[in-house]
């Protein structure tokens, strides 16, 4: 051991346990139950809730998770391996005792302990919260990797938030509007978490910057008179499937300092100084609702820093612990991936913790982080583009800012030299924007200090080398990749869809859900009568079950024979919720006026929460609820369409969703959505794609080909140039369907008492400045729509486009987007856990 390693605690030894020793049969785990029921948690029979019965057997496979948990711990102790660190504000990681049931290889074996004990499995499942800490997408990317990491054995660990408020929930009121539900997720407790307070970092804010030392050796940076935050630690167990490997989640909660402002404490206010310890603990409330905008609020940035400083801080701390002061090969044994630009401040974060703590010049430092450091970014509009005022970081982090300054000096003096007298190039580059305010882009400074940048979907990177960063891919274009995104096939096939799960472990044998391409074996299997029966029928079964949660949850009957149209996701402008209503329109349109021959009973299901301070997407989702009333209600609909808003959408919700789906909407405008994931969990369900070449549809299409994927829409290059001049009031004009559409909004059919109420809908579809064209892919949406109402008549041509759908799905699982990143920019090797017994 070197000698400036950091010692630890010596322990008693036969305190430890370092074999398994917990049983995996249902008699052991009965045992288990039992013990933490009434011992751990001093239940009685007074006093038996559906919580605690839950909580008895979460604690029960904790037990179990916890054996495996520390040997993966120890062998990555052991073999000194490199490691990622995956910052991300956001892990939208849903329910975790299904998922830890299906990777531990037991839910046979906890089903029989169950039921022993004369419960219900299914029914202690539906007691646990999601666990809502993200708003959508990019939060379920972070949650999909991590279980395809374990999966994988690669030592990754996720930093998040220990938000005291998920998401909220939504409600749909009477007007049919959202309202906003606080989510206390926490309040019953989270029996899955450990709180590791020996590992409690201190996070500075606000002070000022004091320079010491003379210039003989240098000098060096002091932050003082800051105001501190406790960073506590909390670790969520991550297993891989069925392999023995336990990672870690770890998120961080905000607590106060200790010690009280002695000032007020001296001046008699006692009180005031404890409720001032509200303020620091303010950082981890709640999580900004906003999915695809950033917020602006200084808070938001607190939030920022506060888990990118604990991260880092964790990092160090182990490093000093077992590798001591020598850093030259920090970078060789450390990666961390930023989850867009939320975390960017990680760039500057470590330079100051080098550089402040561990005295390195600013080359040495440089030279390091800028080997450890790879950005993620998510997204090409404008208003998610992060930027904070200089003014709030100088407030806020002023030592930060001083080292952002610097980075961006020494940057555009690299930009002169390779451009010379390029002066506006100097000015679109820098980290600064000038002006008035000036302001921090954040994703400049991830690009500057990362030698990874990756976009999530081909069409994505592309679009990021040839538009926004066309600037930095010319200076470096090594830097750029592509990292498709992924859904994990655990949760959102195996998990989710029991009876296709079956029916394919029947059809390919064990091992699909790690091996995707396994699926390929179903392409032959379209010509096959019983298979596709069977195929048929689990269709079926899922259709009656999504059935039944939509008329528990808002009260509308649907016909499991009619085709199910499904698009759920957040709530935006550009996803074109509004162009899905306006097909609804279209289609109560032609049964008012009786055009209805051959028709295919259509059942649509729109869901999605809208930021709570976006007005437009609040209205989109009153409109939807408008127009499903009136349809709804119309006896000379009847079961021909039916219209339901799916409230409070969220991961649990997604399991039941996706494999009841038929067609799967993806109808964003294009060049817009940066990959989606949502198409892929359809996808990999047997859903066929109705959806325009954006993002990952581009790539979806490619694996399944023109004949099982319904295209329609503008090209990319085509909104693009048919922007100058769009006239969306000359498409209403020469399409009569479109007319007719627009003509019934205007007339206020669907807003009889409410004068107005759309106005604002409709006015921003048919302005000429419209950013997303709703109305140019009219016409191409409808028309795409009459081929896939055709192809469902013939169930049997509809079964072999989903079946050949699911079959092509291998691109997609969040497996191969790690091997990606794996292979292309983290480069760790994979550990097995050494442990004597060698079964999950
Ligand atoms: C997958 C998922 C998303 C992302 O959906 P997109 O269609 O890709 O926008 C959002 N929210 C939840 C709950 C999800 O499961």
């Amino acid at each position: 051991m070197a000698k400036d390693k950091k010692s630890r605690t010596p322990l008693p030894e036969p305190l430890l346990i370092d074999e398994r020793e917990l049983g995996m049969d249902a008699s052991s785990i009965v045992a288990d139950i039992r013990r933490h029921f009434n011992h751990t948690l001093g239940c009685d029979k007074h006093s038996i809730s559906a919580h605690h019965l839950y909580e008895a057997l979460v604690i029960a496979l904790r037990d179990r998770l916890m054996e495996r948990w520390k040997s993966t711990h120890y062998s990555y102790q052991d073999e000194e391996c490199k490691r990622t660190q995956y910052l991300s504000l956001e892990f939208l990681m849903g329910r975790s005792l299904g998922n830890t049931l299906l990777n531990l290889g037991i839910r046979e074996e906890v089903e029989k302990a169950v039921s022993t004990l004369g419960l219900e499995l299914e029914k202690m499942m539906e007691v646990e919260r999601d666990a809502g800490l993200g708003n959508g997408g990019l939060g379920r990317l972070a949650a999909c990797f991590l279980d395809s990491c374990a999966t994988l054995q690669l030592p990754v660990m996720g930093h998040c938030i220990r938000y005291e408020y998920g998401i909220f929930r939504q409600e749909i009121d009477a007007q049919g509007e959202q309202v906003e539900k606080p989510d206390h997720w926490l309040a019953c407790g989270n029996p899955w978490e450990l709180e590791r307070t020996e590992f409690i970092q201190r996070i500075r804010f606000r002070g000022r910057v004091e320079r010491i030392g003379d210039g003989d050796k240098g000098f060096q940076m002091r932050w003082v008179d800051t105001d501190d935050v406790l960073a506590v630690p909390y670790d969520i167990p991550i297993p891989g499937y069925l392999n023995g490997t336990v990672n870690t989640l770890r998120v961080w909660k905000a607590v106060a300092v200790e010690e009280f402002d002695l000032t007020q404490f001296n001046a008699g206010s006692y009180v005031e100084a404890v409720a001032g310890r509200m303020h620091a603990e303010n950082i981890s409330k709640v999580l900004y609702p906003n999915d695809a905008s950033e917020s602006g609020k200084e808070l938001r940035l607190r939030q920022q820093y506060f888990l990118t400083s604990a991260a880092l801080q964790d990092v160090m701390r182990r490093w000093l612990r077992d590798q001591g002061e020598d850093f030259s090969p920090f970078a060789e044994k450390n990666c961390f991936q930023l989850n867009d630009t939320h975390p960017a401040v990680a760039v500057a974060e470590l330079m100051r913790l080098l550089m402040d703590r561990q005295g390195m010049g600013w080359d040495q430092a440089w030279a390091i982080t800028i080997r450890c450091m790879a950005y993620t970014n998510h997204t090409l509009l404008p208003e998610a583009l992060e930027r904070w005022p200089v003014r709030t970081f100088r407030e806020l982090l002023p030592r930060i800012l001083d080292i952002i300054f610097e980075i961006n000096a020494r940057f555009l003096s690299q930009v002169a030299s390779r451009w010379p007298g390029d002066t506006e190039r100097q000015s679109r580059m820098s980290i600064i924007e000038e002006g008035m305010d000036p302001q921090v882009r954040m994703a400049h400074l991830a690009i500057v200090g990362s030698f990874s940048v990756n976009g999530v979907a081909a069409l994505h990177t592309k679009l990021l080398k040839e538009g926004l960063f066309k600037d930095f891919y010319d200076l470096w274009p090594e830097k750029f990749n592509n990292k498709t995104n992924g859904v994990t096939p655990r949760r959102f096939l195996a998990l989710a869809n029991p009876g296709l799960s079956e029916l394919l472990t029947e059809t390919l044998g064990v091992g699909w859900e790690v091996d995707l391409t396994k699926l390929k074996d179903l392409r032959p299997k379209t010509k096959d009568k019983t298979f596709v029966r069977k195929w048929q029928e689990v269709k079926r079964r899922n259709k009656v079950h999504l059935a039944k949660m939509m008329a528990s949850c808002c009260g509308v009957k649907f016909n499991p024979d009619a085709m199910f149209d499904v698009q759920v996701k957040r709530i935006h402008e550009y996803k074109r919720q509004l162009l899905n209503v306006l097909h609804v329109i279209h289609l109560y349109d032609r049964i008012k006026r009786g055009d209805t021959n051959d028709w295919t009973p259509r059942c649509v299901f729109i869901g999605g929460k809208a930021a709570p301070g976006y007005w437009l997407a609040k209205r989109i989702i009153k409109f939807i609820n408008n127009v499903a009333k009136v349809i709804n209600e119309d006896p000379a609909v009847g079961d021909r369409l039916k219209v339901a808003f799916i409230p409070n959408y969220r991961v649990s919700a997604m399991e039941i969703i996706a494999p009841g789906t038929d067609l799967s909407s993806q109808i964003s405008t294009a060049g817009k959505e940066a990959s989606g994931t949502g198409n892929m969990k359809f996808m990999m369900n047997g859903a066929v794609t109705i959806g325009t070449l954006d993002g990952a549809n581009v790539e979806i299409l490619e694996e399944v080909g023109k004949e099982n994927f319904f295209l329609f829409g503008l090209t990319e290059a085509e909104v693009a140039t048919k922007r100058k001049p769009y006239d969306p009031e000359r498409i209403i004009h020469e399409d009569e369907d479109l007319s007719r559409v627009i003509q019934l909004i205007d007339s206020a059919h669907f807003n009889q008492f409410e004068p107005g109420a759309f106005d604002a809908l409709i006015g921003s579809m048919r302005s000429p400045g419209d950013p997303w064209m709703t109305l140019a892919d009219f016409r191409s949406f409808i028309d795409a729509q009459q081929r896939a109402a055709e192809a469902f008549r013939d169930q049997d041509r509809w079964t072999k486009m989903s079946i050949i759908n699911a079959a092509c799905c291998a691109r997609f699982s969040s497996d191969r987007t790690i091997a990606d990143y794996n292979r292309d920019i983290w480069k760790l090797k994979p550990v097995v856990p050494k442990l004597s017994d060698q079964t999950a």
